[in-house]
């Protein structure tokens, strides 16, 4: 099979941190607004927390720069 086909129906997604392979269904998805357009990254349960507070810390700093 054709790797990028394996990709798409993959069930499969890994942690963007720490590589961690889990289920689409258990993974949690963290949708980004890039440059390049909307991005969409999958932590584990374990990053999901520490990606929280990455997001918050970025959104501060945009509000900052907006005031
Ligand atoms: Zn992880």
């Amino acid at each position: 099979m054709y790797d990028w086909i394996a990709k798409i129906f993959s069930r499969h997604v890994s942690c963007f941190q720490c590589g961690t392979k889990m289920t689409r269904k258990a993974a949690f998805s963290v949708k980004l607004n890039t440059a390049e357009g909307p991005f969409t990254m999958h932590a584990c349960t374990d990053c999901a927390g520490e990606v929280n507070d990455v997001l918050k810390a970025i959104e501060e700093v945009r509000h900052d720069a907006s005031l």
